[in-house]
């Protein structure tokens, strides 16, 4: 692993929501590293917590864990409330949220629907609504949100996801521009694949659907990358924590594919 870039976020309070396992966990990882104070929510308390102390013995940093579905407008204030109290404030928040379930149009049902509006749009709104005052009162903040390659082109079998982060993106290009006076850069990451339980998830239901093995869909998906791999959480990771640090001082409003390349568009 590259060296630790000192990206001039060490004390701040750094909120990542979601963050048990996956990309989550690996933006708390390096934001700890970075000499952030990290507060994460999942929803299990277990598994939570053993990330916390797994960041904590590795970084030293003072890590947080409250235990919170960030579908649940009631949880996401607890968990940044809690955050606040605990660290005295939120500086940088991290939008993230499991992925909603697969499905195509005539499958899904408006119970879905709804659910996955508060999973995927309205966790990402009541993330930011809860930490703004907080990020005010500090003169400023940065905050990410991650997306998907869905945000760049609809995703096989995955309309949930599809239609729904595209709201996400028109909430954080909004954001950059009523939040910028107040100091606040707002961007988004759209990963393409990036190896994880959740893709583990995606990739076995085609797989199951085309009657191949795991390993051979997997393969097949990495074919398609012009790098020729599956990307990895600390990689998503990295990105997450320069676009909330100083160094990324002039960036606001952006979202960032990180697919290796795989997503063709010209725009
Ligand atoms: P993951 O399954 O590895 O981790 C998800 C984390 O979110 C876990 O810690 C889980 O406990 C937590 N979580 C799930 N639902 C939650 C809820 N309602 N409240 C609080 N915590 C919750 O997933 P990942 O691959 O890191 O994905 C993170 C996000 O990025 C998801 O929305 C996913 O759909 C999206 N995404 C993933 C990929 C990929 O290839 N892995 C690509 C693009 C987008």
């Amino acid at each position: 692993m590259a060296a630790p870039v000192d990206l001039g976020i060490r004390g701040k309070v750094a909120l990542v929501a979601a963050a048990s396992q996956g990309m989550g966990r690996a933006t708390a990882l390096a934001l700890a590293r970075e000499g952030c104070k990290v507060a994460i929510c999942a929803r299990n308390e277990g598994p939570l917590q053993a990330t916390v102390k797994a960041i904590r013995k590795e970084t030293g940093a003072e890590v947080l864990g409250i235990t919170a579905d960030v579908g649940r407008a009631e949880d996401v204030a607890t968990f940044v409330n809690g955050a606040v109290q605990g660290f005295g404030g939120v500086d940088l928040l991290v939008a993230n949220a499991g992925g909603p379930p697969t499905g195509r149009f005539e499958a899904l049902t408006e119970d879905q629907w709804s659910r996955a509006y508060d999973l995927t749009l309205q966790s990402c709104v009541r993330l930011v609504r809860s930490s703004l005052p907080s990020m005010k009162a500090r003169g400023g903040g940065a905050i990410v949100a991650i997306t998907s390659i869905s945000v760049k082109q609809p995703i096989e079998n995955l309309l949930l996801s599809n239609a729904m982060r595209a709201a996400v993106v028109g909430l954080v290009k909004t954001l950059a521009r009523e939040l910028g006076p107040s100091r606040i850069r707002v961007n988004a990451v759209a990963p393409g694949w990036i190896a994880t339980d959740r893709l583990t998830e995606l990739t076995k239901i085609r797989a199951d659907r085309e009657g191949k093995t795991l390993a051979a869909a997997m393969a097949e998906d990495a074919k398609e990358i012009p790098l020729g791999r599956i990307g990895e959480p600390p990689e998503v990771a990295d990105l997450i924590a320069f676009l909330l640090s100083d160094r990324a001082s002039y960036l606001t409003g952006n979202v960032i594919q990180i697919d290796g390349g795989l997503y063709r568009g010209v725009h």
